[in-house]
């Protein structure tokens, strides 16, 4: 790995990035080859933490370039005009097109980076038609770390939780960072900052990292840069339910989205969820990696029959696959993750056999939904700055290249964009002075962590504990913003929420005041995080009085083009959190100002 920091001295650099998974390590790549001075700080291990490490682990780019590539399986009609075209109108017009165009543009080529070091470390990587691959989880983190080690100009320093950015007038100049094991602070002086850290996940049931609470997000909007598509969540359908050692386990999900041999999707009840779904409509999500969207949506709206929207719980039922098939199936399954995985029968890190005893025994895979990603953070330019000077912002953290559904793939958004903000900042870093820090203000954000450790809980609110009151938030999201949203839960759940930041949180004391590795403390920082950031969500998703994309509300079920085809943001005004619209960049592609039924016609008319 790259050289370690002796957190005794003053830390300078001329680029500071946040985030230690693909976003972090290859806007650092790209800043340090221009030759600018690197330190990258964080939470977890670098290519051991965040959600690329645990994620299925394919990327995908257009069929053209893959077939320049060398894959002569790619689909070349997808030519980067279709992708564009599609990532386009899967985002339901909201995401912002010059950001579309240059991930069109570079995916090609990172990819092709990232995966022939990956090869070059002897890693093995399968092309996946038409037009992606895909490699073992522990390849895309080994490759993270490799990418680094290259260069000695990166400087890292690992389990240290950034904790809020420090300004110098409007130009953000540094921040301060927990050394999470012995509770120092890392006073960080940079002339650039980028956000890499990750997205937001506030949910009960969660097949996410526990990185992903929103640090970067919700430290942004505290320095003053904006938030937007804080509505939008990808919620991923088919995550075990059980048995309970594999809870939140996506294998499920894989082997029904690989096409495998198909098991019938069946409510608590029996009734089979896409009986009734337009058969058009379904095939279409098998084509056009729709997938996630199209059965979201049925799977909900079926839900909604039963009464019971919230519930999450569908059977996985292969009584009716025929034996060859499945079989057969098996065996591809078997033969790509004993290649993937070295020999071992395993997906990620997670012995799968238990799935398929089940299916011996002729039960069925009881399976829920999940939140895998989210659509909404930072507000970014082209070049990936924020309304800040001095921040950038790139991977899940940033906002605007999916907008209302993640129709493309998270990895290669990550290593275009974290490429595409390391060699932006690096190129501001280098035309910039050094700017002061300002004392005063870095004396007050330690000093409002150090008072978290000092006193014991306050007297009166004795009842709140940070776990207590992470299974409060937990509820207040999958209530107010589950898949299935109304006005009058979002309603309770957004004064809920604010009721629990001001009245609970922001008198809480941890009452263990170790330095050494204080997971209360930990606990409690990032708890003011998911707050934060679920309340900017909460009034995203009031003022969205119509459904899009994986925002589906059930009292406003049209896709309303006439009046919401506008991004919300999110920014403080005061000490309160204001919204603005923004018309997001519709330079190649307009949109009808039509208002759709439904999310299904939607779909008809833009992609028959
Ligand atoms: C189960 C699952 C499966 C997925 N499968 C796929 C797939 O097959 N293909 C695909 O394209 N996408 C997939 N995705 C999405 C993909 O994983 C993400 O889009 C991608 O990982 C985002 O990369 P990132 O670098 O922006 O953030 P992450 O990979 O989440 O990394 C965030 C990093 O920031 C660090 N961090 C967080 N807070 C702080 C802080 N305060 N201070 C310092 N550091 C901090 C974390 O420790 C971590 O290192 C999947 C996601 C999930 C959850």
């Amino acid at each position: 790995m790259g050289q370690r920091v002796n957190e005794e001295i003053p830390l300078k650099t001329d680029l500071l990035v946040i985030g230690g998974s693909g976003a972090a390590s290859n806007a650092a790549v790209a800043a340090a080859k221009s030759g600018v001075d690197v330190l990258l700080v964080s939470k977890g291990k670098v290519g051991k933490s965040g959600n690329a490490i645990i994620s299925t682990s394919t990327l995908s780019i257009d069929g053209e370039t893959a077939y320049q590539l060398g894959e002569k399986k790619a689909d070349r009609s997808l030519t980067k005009n279709a992708l564009f075209q599609t990532i386009v109108k899967a985002s339901f017009y909201l995401s912002e097109q010059c950001l579309v165009q240059d991930f069109v543009e570079d995916c090609g080529k990172r990819v092709h980076e990232f995966l022939s070091l990956a090869r070059a470390m002897g890693k093995r990587v399968r092309f996946l038609a038409p037009s992606g691959w895909i490699t073992a989880n522990t390849t895309v983190g080994a490759v993270i770390r490799e990418q680094i080690r290259r260069y000695p100009n990166i400087k890292i320093i690992e389990d240290a939780m950034v904790i809020d950015l420090i300004r110098s007038g409007d130009r953000v100049n540094g921040a301060l960072a927990l050394d999470l094991y012995n509770g120092k602070f890392h006073v960080i002086h940079a002339k650039a900052v980028i956000i890499a850290s990750g997205g937001f996940q506030p949910y009960s049931f969660k097949c996410t990292s526990s990185d992903s609470t929103g640090d970067g997000m919700a430290m942004a909007l505290r320095a003053g840069a904006e938030l937007a598509d804080m509505e939008f969540q990808l919620f991923l359908p088919g995550v075990a339910l059980s048995p309970p050692h594999l809870k939140g386990s996506i294998y499920p999900f894989v082997w029904f989205a690989a096409r495998l041999a198909q098991p019938a999707i069946n409510t608590s009840s029996g009734k089979s969820v896409l009986e009734s779904a337009d058969k058009n409509i379904v095939s279409l999500g098998k084509n056009a990696k729709l997938w996630k969207l199209i059965n979201l949506y049925y799977w909900t709206k079926e839900m909604e029959c039963e009464g019971r929207p919230g519930s999450e719980e569908f059977y996985f039922d292969f009584s009716s696959v025929k034996r060859l098939s499945y079989l057969k199936s098996l065996l591809k399954m078997n033969l790509l993750l004993k290649m993937l995985y070295k020999g071992k029968w395993r997906f990620g890190g997670e012995n799968i056999r238990p799935f398929h005893d089940m299916i011996k025994q002729g039960k069925p895979w009881q399976v829920g939904i999940s939140s895998e990603y989210c659509m909404g953070g930072i507000l970014v330019d082209e070049h990936m700055k924020t309304t800040l000077e001095g921040l950038y912002a790139c991977g899940e953290a940033a906002s605007g290249l999916y907008g209302a559904f993640r129709v493309e793939s998270g990895l290669s958004e990550m290593l275009v964009q974290g490429y595409r903000a390391g060699a932006e900042a690096s190129k501001y870093a280098k035309e910039s002075q050094e700017s002061k820090l300002d004392s005063a203000y870095l004396d007050k954000i330690k000093e409002q962590v150090s008072e978290l450790v000092k006193d014991n809980l306050h007297s009166g609110r004795s009842s709140y504990n940070v776990y207590k009151l992470w299974d409060e938030l937990r509820y207040v999201a999958d209530t107010g913003l589950g898949l299935v949203r109304n006005e009058s839960d979002s309603g309770s759940a957004l004064s809920r929420v604010r009721h629990i930041g001001e009245e609970k949180i922001s008198g809480l004391r941890v009452s263990d005041r170790s330095r050494h590795y204080n997971s209360e403390l930990l606990n409690l920082l990032q708890l003011k995080n998911v707050c934060l950031c679920l309340q900017a969500s909460l009034m995203c998703s009031m003022a969205r009085k119509e459904s899009r994309g994986t925002h589906l509300r059930s009292d406003h079920v049209r896709v309303y083009n006439a009046d919401f085809l506008h991004r919300h943001v999110i920014s403080f005004k005061g000490s309160s959190l204001s919204l603005r619209k923004r018309s997001p960049d519709l330079r190649f592609m307009e949109p009808s100002r039509e208002v759709y039924k439904n999310i299904e016609e939607y779909l008809k008319k833009e992609f028959f």
